[in-house]
């Protein structure tokens, strides 16, 4: 309690302190009638690769169906497009500048200080619980604060083999275990990182997306930053973008590459990766869907929350980004998936059609729940979804991200159908389209290959206002902010190379 009460925002004091004074009479309770709630999240993922956002292929047939029976967020933005900033950003309803956790994980450690959603609702008598396969979301990262229970479903058991999927399955099968045990309102957060590289889908949907003339399965190859170390590589692999211009990710060194059947030759063909991509996230839809369907057959005594959401999306060759995530502004990785179900609570096949920003779940959550409202920077979007997606105190209100690796640094604002990115750095632009500002008319140019900056001056100039007003106090430190080290133990240090986050 010291500690929340020594947050940098006063207002969450008053809050709490009037908070746990009622709860201090009757316990650590809970209302019987708040439902649980289960956040599961989803890593490099782009919204537009599941069906129920239009894909052709066959991805997500279980979150298909979650989105028939809840809303449907149709721009949900993350605030910034790497995992450790993404969360920071969801669990406190803070920007990524504000948490201070930005671009790459090694250097990244959440402020004691911060206020996180798991803090508000274990002070509010929820049991809070995490179950996550990811080392990007070790506690490193410091996210496990307000979480009574934190496991790291990645990490290898001692003297046991483990898979990636046995990570996964890990993750949701103890959350129900922990949530089972007791029958008061709990809230659990279960993360899966099947789409992210190596793209390693699980053996039956290995190849289910390949045509015919490309082959399923291949090998690790370590593909490294200097081109005279990479044996064999033909002129022409995709793996010389990474080799040429490595802060543009390309094929990442830790990447499958296949041979072709009975041939020493590298697969050259990049939509071999975009399918192997696909089977992941069909490989993530078989875990949600065991996961939801244990869900529905468990006799919660109040129907629970459940939220589906993503952290950031995945570059899959647009603008010279391959296979990697974090670096730009643009929606191939900011844009994910977002659905929230609890029948006779939560709308039922409703479509939410104006942008929102990813870190507004926490509010919006708490506001569902008849908690105190949230001080922080997010807007709750419950209003929204009761006004069945009508704008209202919502209207010209952008939504605004941030990206970049190391020292790169860019920002977005999107409202409508428009969005600009702000390119500060000379460097950077010079990777990006050349331009300072980029303006986008995304329902008629989506991939954002077409800056229409200089045919559409008011627009610009709008978004410009907006996206300064919003930047000005903060902009300059932003810009040069490197942050601290974070301490890592050998066992993340080494996941997390395999992942590609460091060196
Ligand atoms: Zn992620």
């Amino acid at each position: 309690m010291d500690r929340l009460l020594q947050s940098r925002r006063p207002a969450w004091g008053v809050i709490l302190s009037a908070l746990l004074l009622s709860l201090s009479c009757a316990g650590r309770s809970v209302k019987a009638d708040r439902p649980s709630v289960i956040l599961v999240s989803l890593c490099s993922v782009r919204a537009d690769h599941l069906g129920c956002y239009g894909y052709s292929r066959n991805t997500s047939p279980h979150i298909d169906e979650m989105a028939r029976q809840g809303t449907l967020f149709e721009y949900a933005l993350t605030q910034w497009p790497k995992t450790a900033p993404a969360f920071s950003a969801i669990m406190t309803g803070e920007y990524g500048h504000t948490t201070g956790v930005v671009r790459t994980t090694a250097m990244q450690r959440l402020e004691d200080e911060a206020v996180t959603l798991a803090e508000r609702l274990s002070e509010s008598g929820y049991r809070t619980g995490a179950f996550l396969s990811s080392s990007a979301l070790s506690r490193h990262l410091n996210i496990q604060q307000g979480f009574d229970r934190f496991e790291e479903t990645w990490r290898p058991e001692p003297g046991k083999r483990k898979s990636r999927e046995d990570g996964y399955e890990a993750a949701w099968r103890r959350a129900l275990a922990w949530l089972a045990a007791d029958d008061s309102p709990a809230f659990a957060w279960i993360h899966f990182n099947h789409a992210h590289y190596p793209y390693q889908p699980a053996i039956v949907h290995d190849g289910r997306f390949l045509p015919d003339s490309l082959p399923a399965g291949g090998h690790l190859l370590p593909v490294k930053f200097d081109r005279r170390s990479v044996p064999g590589l033909p002129p022409d692999h995709p793996c010389r973008p990474q080799v040429t211009r490595p802060d543009l990710g390309a094929i990442h060194k830790g990447a499958a590459i296949p041979r072709t059947p009975g041939g020493r030759d590298y697969h050259r063909d990049t939509n071999w990766y975009v399918a192997q991509y696909d089977a992941c996230i069909r490989s993530a839809d078989d875990d949600v869907g065991r996961l939801l369907e244990e869900i529905d057959g468990t006799p919660f005594t109040t129907p629970p929350i459940v939220i589906l959401i993503g952290d950031h999306g995945e570059a899959l060759g647009k603008h010279d980004y391959w296979f990697e995530h974090g670096r730009f502004a643009y929606d191939d990785c900011l844009r994910v998936p977002w659905i929230v179900k609890c029948p006779g609570r939560i709308p039922e096949g409703l479509r939410i059609e104006i942008p929102v920003g990813t870190f507004s779940m926490g509010p919006t959550l708490l506001d569902w729940l008849g908690m105190p409202s949230a001080d922080c920077e997010a807007p709750s979007l419950a209003s929204l979804v009761d006004r069945g997606g009508a704008s209202g105190d919502l209207e010209n209100r952008p939504v605004f991200s941030e990206a970049g690796y190391e020292k790169d640094y860019m920002l977005a604002a999107r409202e409508g159908d428009w969005k600009l990115i702000f390119v500060p750095n000379q460097r950077d632009r010079e990777q990006q389209a050349g331009a300072e500002f980029e303006l986008y008319h995304i329902s008629s140019d989506s991939e954002e290959l077409t800056n229409v900056a200089a045919e559409y001056p008011d627009e610009l100039a709008y978004l410009r206002e907006r996206l300064f007003e919003w930047a000005a106090p903060w902009r300059e430190d932003a810009e040069a902010l490197v942050p601290a080290g974070a301490d890592l133990d050998p066992e993340t240090a080494r996941n997390l190379r395999a992942l590609g986050y460091i060196d």
